[in-house]
Order: structure tokens, then sequence, then C-alpha cells
């Protein structure tokens, strides 16, 4: 496994709005979202890294084997990377990157689920 998908900071850390990865956010420039950046597009754009990740996020599970996980299967991250999830994350993404994920057949579930 590669370590960096794991946090290497523990200050400036960020969680993706889509699949609530944690990273800080250098990590997040400079490898883009490891499940997410294909629509996301947050490697080497710092903006992108402001709009589609949160500074604001609640709980943390580091995940090893994600798919044989009930935890991950609960938090929906069953299909994702290895890496540190957040358990909620506030935030909303921008509507234009909704859109694109939309036009690409994937539906956007907040993460935030705190107020609920
Ligand atoms: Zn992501």
């Amino acid at each position: 496994m590669s370590m960096e998908t794991v946090p290497k900071d523990l200050r400036g850390l960020r969680a993706c709005l889509v699949c609530s990865l944690i990273k800080t956010f250098d990590q997040f420039e400079f490898d883009g979202c490891d499940n997410c950046d294909e629509f996301l597009r947050m490697k080497n754009n710092k903006d992108n890294v402001f709009d589609c990740t949160s500074s604001n996020f609640d709980g943390m599970i580091a995940v090893m084997s994600p798919e044989d996980s009930w935890v991950c299967k609960w938090q929906r991250i069953n299909r994702f990377c290895k890496g540190v999830y957040a358990i909620s994350v506030s935030g909303r993404l921008p509507a234009n990157v909704i859109r694109e994920m939309k036009s690409r057949g994937i539906v956007y579930r907040p993460r935030d689920t705190s107020q609920r």
C-alpha cells in the first residue's frame, strides 16, 4: 500500500466532500483525491482543493481493508482506497462539480451527517 493516502501531518487536514478521504491540503494538491480526482481534478489546482474539500469534519476511521468492513459499508466507502476517512464532512460541493458528476452518472450524496 502506498502511504501517500494516509495523512502525513495532523495540521492542515481536509476531507474530500465526495468520498470523505482525509489528507493534508498539500497532499490533495500534490496527488488529488485518490477516489475522485477523475472528476474533482484537485491535482495541482489549489482552487479545486478549496472547493471540493473541507477542513470542517467529524470523526476519523482508518481503513485498511474497505471491502471487508461493515463500517465501510455503513459509511458507503467500501469501494474506495485504503486511507483515513471522516465520518461526517460539513460543506457543499460547487454546483458545477455536482453537474459534472451527474453527467458521469455519479450521484452526489452530501457527507454532512451532523445535522440529521
Ligand atoms: Zn474524494
